[in-house]
């Protein structure tokens, strides 16, 4: 007799198979434990520490990561809940044991996580070797000097290593001069603006250490990324990382769902929204027993869905409404605890959170994991998915939104499962944000030409720049080589580099409710994002913003709870500065080069949460600003825009445009404009599946003829000044960019154009105009032009 277990979702699926919601299963593991005898070279009393926590033996990636530990700068990726910490915490305690005066720096994004992590290190009963101690904001200052004598694992974040740590390296003697090991956990959190700026922070912090005279090993964990040998290289500056990735934990038996909400309207593509869908599901999951974590983007989303469960609950089990809870940021440890100790007993049976990473939460496995809309990376959406599987078990289910890359995915299942994770990129040498560090660094030591190995061999060029817009000055040292130094030595630079901002240039902002500095944006930004009446998402928390001060650089704000957002309309120039790179494909000229970009932001649509209609629009009277970056920008010819003449009807049966000798175009303007523009839309939609980033990190322009090319061309360029390598890797796999633009367009069953293919969220034209059959003409001609290449 066979009998198949009833899981809390096995009723939910079943129902979601007869009526197609479910698009696509999966089924991962289960994978068995391998495991391996602890390596008896480590110190009696690390041995002795893991005996006291209750390991026995250990997983074969932790074993590994050992040994690669011991021998060079490593990078571990296992997967979520596979004892990833220990992992860089073996080699670092070993090292506490050994050398009585050995330091350790522990670097995490999050002052949660660094909590955390303080607390498990406490947990093998070392302390006669092993004292860590936070070192952050909250750090009270009456302990700060207690703290940089005694404690010998100092764990931080990189802000306060490069504002209060660095700049100050006199007061940390005996850290800087005994450092043994740095570890940097949570590594693909740094990338893009932030990454390109922590890439310089370390190479600081690697440059003084090696002052001091310390030799360091660098260790580095990561969630799955595409590249994380090349991340760790671009973080660091070092060369020869060491790879562990077979993971020997044991995983559990996985069902995966991708859910996608019905159709109300095929016409506009309108669904049935992801959240309603949620609160049903999580509901039904509750009500059959099991445990969920269900996660999503914003603070006001969590809370609505945790009220939307809630009320269902209410209506059929009464009893169980009161377990399901919103987990928000900013609760003290003792909160977390409380809430982790709740779920694990199962006195709380649903939690729907934001971000899990900004949260630290620990919480080990669960029954069900439910990602609400796509998290913008595949390796986002997996490490969430790996919270479920308890008792060996669990289901894992993805809820599609309605935008482009959620529909995509819904359309492509087989390819997102499958999908190799993207790859973290960052640019350290983007130009303000090097400039900047370089200050920084000559703020802690004349820059000499020796530096070029932590800095890079460009640093002097760049050290040039800043002599010449007197922020250096050079001097000949005693040893007869030339030194770079601050021209004003009692400056802070420090002080005035934010990390995640591309450029010191920036305003800030304020809520006036508490007076509270939430933070800095970019002032090339500043107009669009946080212009007067504008809508602010800070945290996943939505602010309004009451005045924008440009004299003062800084933008008051306040909560909000109203029920809109808002959308900028805004004119926007492109100037090429600079080519630097230039091929032909797709029947395209494609270029790659610096631009500048002018914007003037005009007003402002004020649009429904629920649908996104359209409340109002504002008029602003702002000034023009303009910013450097990086672009790719390709330039159409007749040949492949003849598709569109007469009128831009879609070719019949999927065959493309005949390919004719380029004819003189009689295109009517508005077919052309609104061609390129949803050709632009979708590749910029589709953007992130290549590089890891938001669509919010990158601008596009399409024009009929621009004034330096003199015919069509689009131009895609990264959004914070200087430029952060988006556009270039876009440049490199521009082919595959154009090939999924084209299936966004292409399978979207809506008629004209809809928020899941052509519609962009961020559209400075408000999405006008727009011609979905015309980009569909454009992408198909490109595309038809590989295959017509000669071999
Ligand atoms: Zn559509
Ligand atoms: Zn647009």
């Amino acid at each position: 007799m066979t009998t198949r277990a009833i899981e809390p979702w096995t009723g939910l699926l079943e129902e979601g198979r007869e009526d197609g919601r479910l698009v696509r299963e999966a089924r991962e593991g289960p994978g068995r434990a391998r495991l391996v005898d602890i390596p008896s070279e480590l110190h009696p009393e690390v041995l002795a520490g893991l005996e006291r926590a209750g390991i026995e033996r250990l997983y074969t990636h932790q074993a590994e990561a050992l040994r690669s530990a011991w021998e060079r700068t490593t990078i571990v990726t296992t997967g979520t809940a596979s004892g990833k910490s220990l992992c860089f915490n073996l080699p670092t305690l070993d090292a506490l044991c050994t050398d009585a005066f050995a330091r350790a720096l522990y670097l995490y994004p999050t002052k949660a996580l660094s909590q955390d992590q303080a607390r498990a290190l406490g947990a093998f009963g070392l302390s006669k070797h092993v004292r860590p101690a936070i070192y952050d904001g909250d750090t009270p200052r009456e302990a700060r000097a207690d703290i940089r004598r005694k404690a010998n694992v100092v764990l931080t974040n990189p802000d306060m290593l490069h504002v209060g740590i660095l700049p100050n390296h006199a007061a940390w003697e005996r850290l800087f001069s005994q450092l043994r090991v740095v570890v940097i956990d949570e590594a693909h959190v740094y990338r893009g603006v932030f990454g390109s700026h922590v890439a310089n922070v370390l190479r600081r912090l690697l440059r003084i250490a090696a002052a001091y005279g310390s030799d360091v090993r660098v260790l580095l964990a990561s969630a799955t990324i595409a590249n994380p040998v090349e991340l760790a290289e671009r973080l660091t500056g070092l060369e020869d990382v060491g790879l562990v990735d077979d993971d020997g934990s044991p995983t559990p038996r996985r069902q995966i769902a991708m859910w996608n909400p019905p159709l109300t309207d095929e016409a506009v593509g309108a669904r049935r929204s992801a959240l309603g869908e949620a609160g049903e599901l999580l509901a039904r999951l509750v009500r059959e027993g099991g445990r969920c974590i269900c996660f999503m983007k914003s603070r006001k989303g969590v809370e609505l869905l945790a009220r939307l469960v809630t009320e269902e609950l209410e209506r059929t089990h009464p009893e169980l409404a009161e377990r399901v809870a919103a987990y928000r940021a900013g609760y003290t440890p003792q909160q977390r605890r409380e809430l982790e100790a709740q779920l694990t007993s199962g006195e709380l049976r649903a939690v729907v959170t934001t971000d899990a990473l900004e949260l630290g939460i620990d919480i080990g496995e669960l029954d069900a994991a439910v990602v609400v809309t796509f998290p913008g990376t595949v390796a986002a959406l997996r490490q969430m998915w790996g919270r479920a599987g308890r008792r060996g078990k669990g289901v894992a289910v993805y809820v599609a939104g309605e935008d482009a890359l959620d529909q995509f995915f819904c359309r492509h299942p087989e390819e997102f499962l499958e999908r190799p994770v993207e790859a973290a990129i960052l640019d350290h040498e983007s130009p303000q944000i090097f400039q900047a560090h370089l200050l920084c660094a000559a703020h802690e030591g004349p820059l000499e030409p020796a530096d070029a190995e932590f800095l890079g061999p460009r640093f002097q060029a760049h050290a040039e720049a800043l002599v010449g817009a007197g922020l250096l000055r050079k001097r000949t040292a005693k040893q007869g080589h030339d030194a770079y130094v601050l021209r004003r030595p009692s400056d802070y630079p420090a002080g005035n580099v934010s990390l995640r901002s591309s450029t010191p240039d920036s305003f800030a902002i304020v809520d006036v409710s508490s007076g509270e500095l939430l933070g800095q944006t970019e002032a090339a930004r500043a107009h669009s994002t946080v212009h007067d009446g504008a809508i602010y998402l800070h945290m996943g928390r939505s602010y309004e913003v009451r005045e924008l001060d440009l004299e003062n650089r800084r933008a008051l704000v306040a909560p909000f709870d109203g029920d809109w957002y808002t959308q900028p309309k805004r004119e926007t120039d492109t100037n090429i500065e600079r080519l630097l790179d230039r091929r032909e494909t797709l029947g395209v000229t494609l270029s790659f080069g610096e631009v500048s970009v002018t914007e003037t932001v005009l007003g402002y649509q004020r649009k429904r949460l629920a649908d996104h209609a359209q409340v109002d629009l504002v008029m602003l009277d702002l000034p023009q600003s303009t910013f450097a970056t990086q672009a790719l920008w390709f330039e159409l010819d007749g040949a492949t825009l003849t598709g569109l003449a007469g009128g831009a009807a879609p070719p019949r049966g999927g065959e493309g445009p005949t390919r004719t000798a380029p004819a003189p175009l009689e295109i009517p303007m508005d077919a052309l404009l609104g061609s390129l523009h949803a050709a632009e839309h979708a590749q910029i939609a589709v953007l992130p599946l290549i590089a890891m980033c938001d669509r919010w990190d990158i601008g596009g322009l399409s024009t009929g003829a621009h004034p330096q090319t003199g015919g069509p061309t689009i131009f895609i360029y990264d959004g914070h000044p200087g430029g952060i390598g988006i556009t270039r890797l876009a440049y490199r796999r521009f082919e595959e960019l154009c090939r999924d633009a084209h299936r966004l367009i292409a399978e979207c069953p809506c008629n004209s154009g809809c928020p899941s293919c052509v519609q962009s969220p961020k559209c400075g034209n408000l999405n006008e105009p727009l011609s979905k059959a015309g980009a569909r003409i454009v992408l198909e001609g490109m595309l038809a032009a590989t295959s017509g290449a000669p071999a």
